[in-house]
């Protein structure tokens, strides 16, 4: 039984599979023959089915590497493409279409090209083999063709014919052999004839007299002899491929027709290879003989792509195992981690501190409104009147104004949507800090796991997002109606105003330092000295300031007010600050008087009451369930080809994965055919050869 050319084939496609093909080629059986001589018949007769494209135009021009794989126990035939992945064509017109349009891909003006087709064809009635078809030779040139198109394609042929593989040199009976281009150029790389196999065609053609002399030629004398066959495919031809039916047997039955109709010439008593079940045998005969004595030279060969790897392996890789599945378990694992150390570091006093620092800016921008803004923006007001906040220290101390002006902003305050507000500010922490973690792990290289990372925290948050913040609005629902201050929050609360302004003039400050840079130190002087002699009075403005007024550009204007305000707003909190620390703000009593520390306590108190559901109802929960959702989204229910593309998206992981399975599929590969090798070692001690 002969099995070594199928378990090459096998070889080959497993080191096609990790891109290692060329590296080292397996013998095969090339096809080559003067356009017309019965190249196509043969194949087709070998094949059973009429697949090669046809046509008056040289239509073969790419070379087609075709395996056949026979495969006993199944009913059907198809065609495969490894390369298009179109699957399995059992309709063998379809696969002459598609033959069609690949070689019509090629343009015209370069005719032919050396980028093979890849074909398989799966069959019972194929035997195992690995067969080349290559453009036939042309002796004219057409009118419509390239002068150098005889050259190429007589290049092409050249670079197939090659050891180690086998050559099948077509010639018709009707021309005769000293004429066979394909035996002049097998004769170019094959002189004492070794490796080639002729095949005369279109044998009913000639006198059986001419054919016997043909067939027993002594001129071009090939160890492997030749085969005379008669391979015409019947007129009904159609009929045949169309109805999926067999054509071997046809021919065979046409072509046994003429053999026995010469006994004399071709009959048992004669010894000349005459048929296509005998050119089929004699194939896989000497394909398997070839691979036989090319399999040391293919040994060495892959040892050397192995130790290659191998040394790749550990130059680059160090000798580290890596899978898909590993690396992705352990990204997780590391990532999981790495989360819960951040859950160690971030829990309610930091969940405090983001709030209450947003609070703060609340509280902030509502003594701005209600305490501190001056109507400065507009230059072209009149003179602004003495500002109110200027004799808050000095007004009654139950005075009903300044009353019902804290009032007021404490109740806007408690009345600003908290719940909302805080839910979504730790949301968004967590999110940015979810994110940042990301962007330090392994999975920073990966778009499908950032994703799926950031839909596992999303999901949570918002499954979470409106049971917390009604719970947190109701819990602060209280103050909204009474706020009891004690002696220790309002010296508390003093502290925090004091910060909270000191970090405000700061802010100020620097902001108009900035504008200071951006236009100069003096030229900044001189436009706030101009726009206050407007504001006071002291200079009147004529129409409209847009385009600029005394000598400022309008930009320059709107800078100076710019400073101005953040002059103004900084003396308003250098004052308030010296309030807030002066005796007078150091009692509760005279809280209406001291505002920013009353607002500060209150914040305070939203912010306790708060933090306090937060951690309960969004952080734990958080906490608990984000490692279970990535677990969900990336861990165990992910198939093995998402993972595998996962792994894939980092090209070092790539390159590292690649590597290894190189290595794997060369020692597998390597295995095969040390096996292969023994048992080619016992079949031929057995038979006493070798
Ligand atoms: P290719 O150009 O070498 O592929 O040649 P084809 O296989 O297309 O054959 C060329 C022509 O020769 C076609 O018309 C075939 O029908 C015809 N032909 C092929 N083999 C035989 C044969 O054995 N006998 C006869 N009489 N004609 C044949």
């Amino acid at each position: 039984m002969m099995l070594l050319t199928r378990k090459m084939i096998e070889i080959r496609n497993m080191l096609q599979g990790v891109g290692q093909s060329g590296a080292l080629t397996l013998p095969s059986i090339v096809v080559i023959g003067s356009q017309s001589s019965g190249k196509s018949s043969v194949l087709e007769a070998i094949v059973g089915h009429e697949f090669l494209p046809k046509g008056s135009n040289m239509v073969t021009r790419r070379p087609i590497e075709l395996t056949l794989v026979n495969t006993p126990d199944a009913k059907a035939e198809y065609g495969e493409f490894p390369a298009l992945g179109l699957g399995k064509i059992t309709d063998f017109t379809q696969i002459q279409r598609t033959l069609t349009d690949l070689n019509l891909a090629v343009p015209s003006e370069q005719c032919v090209t050396d980028d093979p087709i890849q074909l398989t064809i799966h069959s019972p009635n194929v035997p195992d083999l690995s067969l080349i078809d290559l453009p036939g030779y042309i002796q004219v040139v057409g009118r419509d063709q390239p002068v150098e198109l005889k050259q190429k394609i007589s290049d092409l042929c050249d670079k197939y014919i090659q050891p180690p593989n086998v050559i099948l040199a077509i010639s018709a009976a009707d021309v005769d052999l000293a004429n066979s281009t394909a035996l002049r150029a097998s004769r170019r790389v094959d002189p004492r004839g070794e490796r080639t196999i002729g095949v005369i065609t279109k044998m009913d053609l000639i006198d059986p007299q001419r054919g016997v002399e043909m067939l027993s030629d002594k001129k071009y004398p090939l160890r492997l002899g030749y085969v005379g066959v008669v391979c015409k495919i019947p007129q009904q031809t159609g009929l045949f491929t169309r109805h999926g039916a067999n054509l071997t047997n046809v021919i065979i039955k046409n072509e046994n027709q003429y053999f026995q109709a010469h006994p004399l010439e071709f009959g048992p008593q004669s010894e000349l290879s005459t048929g296509t079940p005998v050119l089929r045998k004699k194939l896989m005969y000497v394909l398997e003989q070839t691979m036989a004595s090319s399999l040391a030279g293919t040994r060495d060969a892959i040892v050397q792509e192995l130790e290659e790897a191998t040394y790749e392996f550990k130059v680059q890789y160090n000798d580290r195992p890596l899978s898909a599945e590993s690396y992705l378990a352990e990204s997780l694992d590391a990532f999981k981690h790495s989360f819960k150390q951040f859950t160690d570091s971030f829990g309610r006093p930091e969940v405090r501190q983001l709030l209450k620092a947003e609070l703060e800016q609340k509280v902030l921008d509502l003594l701005a409104k209600r305490y501190w803004n001056k109507p400065v923006e507009d230059l072209t007001r009149a003179p602004f009147e003495a500002d109110p906040i200027t004799d808050l220290s000095k007004s009654e101390p139950v005075s009903l104004f300044w009353q019902r002006k804290l009032d007021a902003s404490t109740s806007e305050l408690t009345k600003l949507g908290i719940g909302r507000l805080a839910t979504t500010v730790v949301e968004d922490e967590l999110k940015n800090r979810v994110s940042a973690l990301v962007d330090n792990s392994t999975f920073a290289a990966h778009p499908y796991a950032r994703k799926a990372i950031a839909d596992a925290a999303e999901s949570i948050l918002h499954d979470r997002f409106y049971s917390t913040s009604d719970q947190v609005e109701n819990c602060v629902k209280p103050f909204k109606f009474e706020i009891e201050v004690e002696d220790s929050e309002w010296t508390k609360g003093r502290e925090g105003a004091g910060r909270a302004l000191k970090s405000e003039l700061k802010a100020c400050e620097n902001a108009k330092k900035q504008l200071e840079q951006a236009v100069g130190r003096r030229k900044l002087n001189d436009v706030i000295g101009f726009v206050d002699r407007v504001q006071k009075g002291d200079v009147h403005l004529e129409g409209d300031s847009s385009a600029g007024a005394g000598g400022f550009s309008s930009a320059l204007l709107q800078t100076g007010r710019q400073a101005i305000f953040l002059r103004d707003r900084a003396d308003i909190i250098k004052m308030r600050l010296a309030a807030v620390k002066s005796r007078q703000c150091s009692t509760l009593k005279n809280k209406y008087h001291c505002p920013e520390v009353f607002m500060d306590v209150v914040a305070d108190k939203l912010t306790s009451t708060a933090v306090l559901f937060l951690n309960v109802e969004l952080l734990s929960e958080f906490y608990y369930n984000f490692p279970r959702e990535l677990d969900a989204r990336l861990g165990r229910h992910l198939s093995e080809s998402e993972i595998e593309r996962f792994a894939r998206e980092d090209p070092r992981v790539r390159a590292h994965l690649d590597v290894i399975r190189r290595k794997e599929m060369l020692e597998l590969v390597l295995q095969k055919i040390e096996s292969l090798r023994q048992l080619e070692g016992k079949s031929k001690a057995a038979t006493g050869v070798g």
